[in-house]
Protein backbone atom coordinates (compact mmCIF):
# COMPACT_ATOMS: atom_id res chain seq x y z
CA UNK A 1 0.00 0.00 0.00
CA UNK A 2 1.27 3.57 -1.28
CA UNK A 3 0.46 7.00 -1.21
CA UNK A 4 0.14 8.29 -3.70
CA UNK A 5 -0.09 12.20 -4.18
CA UNK A 6 -1.63 13.49 -7.29
CA UNK A 7 -1.02 17.54 -8.95
CA UNK A 8 -4.18 17.57 -11.41
CA UNK A 9 -6.04 20.66 -12.24
CA UNK A 10 -9.01 22.87 -10.99
CA UNK A 11 -10.43 23.17 -14.34
CA UNK A 12 -11.62 19.63 -16.25
CA UNK A 13 -9.87 20.90 -19.65
CA UNK A 14 -11.79 20.60 -22.66
CA UNK A 15 -11.17 16.84 -23.85
CA UNK A 16 -13.14 14.53 -21.98
CA UNK A 17 -10.69 12.08 -22.37
CA UNK A 18 -9.01 14.15 -18.66
CA UNK A 19 -11.76 13.21 -17.10
CA UNK A 20 -12.13 9.40 -18.30
CA UNK A 21 -8.43 9.26 -16.82
CA UNK A 22 -8.55 10.66 -13.51
CA UNK A 23 -11.42 8.41 -13.10
CA UNK A 24 -9.72 5.64 -13.79
CA UNK A 25 -6.31 6.79 -11.88
CA UNK A 26 -8.83 6.95 -8.79
CA UNK A 27 -10.41 3.35 -9.68
CA UNK A 28 -6.65 1.95 -10.19
CA UNK A 29 -5.48 3.40 -7.41
CA UNK A 30 -8.12 1.82 -5.14
CA UNK A 31 -7.91 -1.63 -6.81
CA UNK A 32 -3.96 -1.60 -6.24
CA UNK A 33 -4.51 -0.82 -2.23
CA UNK A 34 -3.27 2.35 -2.40
CA UNK A 35 -3.93 5.87 -0.88
CA UNK A 36 -4.60 9.11 -2.91
CA UNK A 37 -3.19 12.34 -1.71
CA UNK A 38 -4.34 15.83 -3.44
CA UNK A 39 -5.30 19.93 -3.06
CA UNK A 40 -8.78 18.90 -1.18
CA UNK A 41 -10.48 20.14 -4.00
CA UNK A 42 -14.19 19.80 -5.29
CA UNK A 43 -14.01 21.24 -8.63
CA UNK A 44 -12.63 19.84 -11.97
CA UNK A 45 -10.58 17.03 -12.37
CA UNK A 46 -9.23 17.26 -8.39
CA UNK A 47 -12.86 16.64 -7.78
CA UNK A 48 -13.37 14.16 -10.56
CA UNK A 49 -10.01 11.56 -8.78
CA UNK A 50 -11.38 12.28 -5.75
CA UNK A 51 -14.56 10.83 -6.44
CA UNK A 52 -13.69 8.27 -8.16
CA UNK A 53 -11.60 6.87 -5.17
CA UNK A 54 -14.35 7.45 -2.77
CA UNK A 55 -17.12 5.64 -4.59
CA UNK A 56 -14.20 2.54 -5.42
CA UNK A 57 -14.06 2.81 -1.48
CA UNK A 58 -10.74 4.34 -1.17
CA UNK A 59 -9.21 6.78 1.11
CA UNK A 60 -8.27 10.16 0.07
CA UNK A 61 -6.50 12.92 2.03
CA UNK A 62 -6.98 16.47 0.98
CA UNK A 63 -4.74 19.34 2.07
CA UNK A 64 -6.22 22.80 1.67
CA UNK A 65 -5.13 26.41 2.60
CA UNK A 66 -7.77 27.84 5.14
CA UNK A 67 -7.68 31.10 3.00
CA UNK A 68 -8.94 28.53 -0.19
CA UNK A 69 -11.64 26.38 1.26
CA UNK A 70 -14.39 28.49 0.16
CA UNK A 71 -12.75 29.33 -3.09
CA UNK A 72 -11.49 25.75 -4.04
CA UNK A 73 -14.70 24.59 -3.05
CA UNK A 74 -13.37 22.30 -0.47
CA UNK A 75 -14.34 18.37 -0.73
CA UNK A 76 -16.14 17.70 2.15
CA UNK A 77 -17.03 14.17 2.24
CA UNK A 78 -13.10 13.06 1.83
CA UNK A 79 -11.59 10.74 4.40
CA UNK A 80 -9.61 13.75 5.87
CA UNK A 81 -9.46 16.97 5.12
CA UNK A 82 -5.74 18.44 6.64
CA UNK A 83 -6.58 22.59 7.08
CA UNK A 84 -3.15 24.28 6.40
CA UNK A 85 -2.23 27.98 7.01
CA UNK A 86 -0.90 29.01 3.31
CA UNK A 87 0.71 27.48 -0.17
CA UNK A 88 4.24 26.40 1.11
CA UNK A 89 2.54 24.22 4.17
CA UNK A 90 0.11 22.72 1.37
CA UNK A 91 2.95 21.74 -0.79
CA UNK A 92 4.83 20.11 2.58
CA UNK A 93 1.98 18.65 3.78
CA UNK A 94 1.49 17.23 0.44
CA UNK A 95 4.80 15.71 0.17
CA UNK A 96 5.41 14.57 3.74
CA UNK A 97 1.92 12.81 3.19
CA UNK A 98 2.99 11.26 -0.03
CA UNK A 99 5.48 8.21 -0.93
CA UNK A 100 4.98 9.14 -4.97
CA UNK A 101 4.24 12.14 -6.80
CA UNK A 102 2.13 12.09 -10.22
CA UNK A 103 0.46 15.23 -12.47
CA UNK A 104 -2.48 14.84 -14.65
CA UNK A 105 -3.36 17.58 -16.86
CA UNK A 106 -3.59 21.12 -15.00
CA UNK A 107 -2.56 24.72 -15.31
CA UNK A 108 0.15 26.56 -13.59
CA UNK A 109 -0.79 25.24 -10.15
CA UNK A 110 -0.19 21.40 -11.08
CA UNK A 111 3.13 22.42 -12.85
CA UNK A 112 4.44 24.76 -9.95
CA UNK A 113 3.79 21.79 -7.53
CA UNK A 114 5.19 19.24 -9.54
CA UNK A 115 7.88 21.54 -10.32
CA UNK A 116 8.68 21.99 -7.24
CA UNK A 117 8.62 18.47 -5.41
CA UNK A 118 11.13 17.32 -8.89
CA UNK A 119 13.39 20.20 -7.25
CA UNK A 120 12.96 18.70 -3.75
CA UNK A 121 14.27 15.26 -5.12
CA UNK A 122 16.92 16.92 -7.57
CA UNK A 123 18.27 18.69 -4.16
CA UNK A 124 18.41 14.90 -2.48
CA UNK A 125 15.73 16.14 0.05
CA UNK A 126 13.19 13.19 -1.44
CA UNK A 127 13.42 9.71 -3.40
CA UNK A 128 10.39 9.22 -3.92
CA UNK A 129 9.40 8.29 -7.49
CA UNK A 130 7.62 11.52 -10.18
CA UNK A 131 5.53 10.69 -12.81
CA UNK A 132 3.29 12.57 -15.75
CA UNK A 133 0.22 10.76 -16.99
CA UNK A 134 0.48 11.80 -20.51
CA UNK A 135 -2.91 11.74 -22.04
CA UNK A 136 -3.35 12.46 -25.79
CA UNK A 137 -0.12 14.26 -25.83
CA UNK A 138 -0.75 16.82 -23.35
CA UNK A 139 2.26 16.81 -21.83
CA UNK A 140 4.46 15.97 -24.93
CA UNK A 141 5.59 19.73 -25.70
CA UNK A 142 6.70 19.78 -21.87
CA UNK A 143 8.97 16.30 -21.96
CA UNK A 144 10.45 18.08 -25.62
CA UNK A 145 11.13 20.94 -24.28
CA UNK A 146 12.59 19.19 -20.99
CA UNK A 147 14.91 17.37 -23.58
CA UNK A 148 16.07 20.66 -24.74
CA UNK A 149 16.97 21.16 -21.63
CA UNK A 150 19.51 18.65 -21.07
CA UNK A 151 20.55 19.30 -25.06
CA UNK A 152 21.36 22.93 -24.30
CA UNK A 153 22.71 21.50 -21.42
CA UNK A 154 20.79 23.19 -18.42
CA UNK A 155 20.22 20.07 -16.76
CA UNK A 156 21.63 16.53 -16.16
CA UNK A 157 20.73 13.88 -18.06
CA UNK A 158 20.12 12.18 -14.27
CA UNK A 159 17.54 14.81 -13.00
CA UNK A 160 15.68 14.43 -16.22
CA UNK A 161 15.42 10.95 -15.73
CA UNK A 162 13.74 11.72 -12.36
CA UNK A 163 10.48 12.74 -14.34
CA UNK A 164 8.92 9.56 -15.86
CA UNK A 165 6.16 10.24 -17.72
CA UNK A 166 2.89 7.36 -19.27
CA UNK A 167 0.29 7.28 -21.32
CA UNK A 168 -2.34 5.40 -19.27
CA UNK A 169 -2.89 5.22 -15.71
CA UNK A 170 -1.80 1.20 -15.69
CA UNK A 171 1.23 2.08 -16.97
CA UNK A 172 2.37 4.72 -14.92
CA UNK A 173 1.23 2.64 -11.89
CA UNK A 174 2.98 -0.24 -12.61
CA UNK A 175 6.56 1.39 -13.05
CA UNK A 176 5.46 3.76 -10.04
CA UNK A 177 5.22 0.32 -7.95
CA UNK A 178 8.75 -1.09 -9.70
CA UNK A 179 10.30 1.88 -7.68
CA UNK A 180 8.52 1.97 -4.60
CA UNK A 181 9.26 -2.28 -4.35
CA UNK A 182 12.81 -1.52 -5.83
P1 LIG B 1 -4.40 24.49 -11.52
O1 LIG B 1 -3.51 23.42 -12.12
O2 LIG B 1 -3.89 25.88 -11.82
O3 LIG B 1 -5.84 24.30 -11.88
O4 LIG B 1 -4.27 24.33 -9.96
C1 LIG B 1 -4.32 23.08 -9.37
C2 LIG B 1 -4.08 23.22 -7.91
O5 LIG B 1 -2.85 23.90 -7.67
C3 LIG B 1 -5.13 24.01 -7.15
O6 LIG B 1 -5.45 23.30 -5.96
C4 LIG B 1 -4.42 25.29 -6.76
O7 LIG B 1 -4.78 25.81 -5.51
C5 LIG B 1 -3.00 24.85 -6.66
N1 LIG B 1 -2.10 25.98 -6.84
C6 LIG B 1 -2.29 27.08 -7.57
N2 LIG B 1 -1.24 27.91 -7.47
C7 LIG B 1 -0.38 27.33 -6.61
C8 LIG B 1 0.88 27.68 -6.05
N3 LIG B 1 1.50 28.82 -6.35
N4 LIG B 1 1.48 26.80 -5.22
C9 LIG B 1 0.87 25.65 -4.93
N5 LIG B 1 -0.29 25.27 -5.39
C10 LIG B 1 -0.92 26.08 -6.22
Amino acid sequence: MSRICVYLGSREGHDPAFRQAARTLGHSLVERGHTLVYGGARIGLMGELANSVLEAGGEVTGVMPTHLVDREQAHLGLTRLIRVTDMHERKASMAAHADAFVALPGGIGTFEELFEVWTWGYLGLHDKPLSLLNINDFYTPLLTFLDATVTQGFMATATRDMLMDAETPQTLLDALEMHLQG
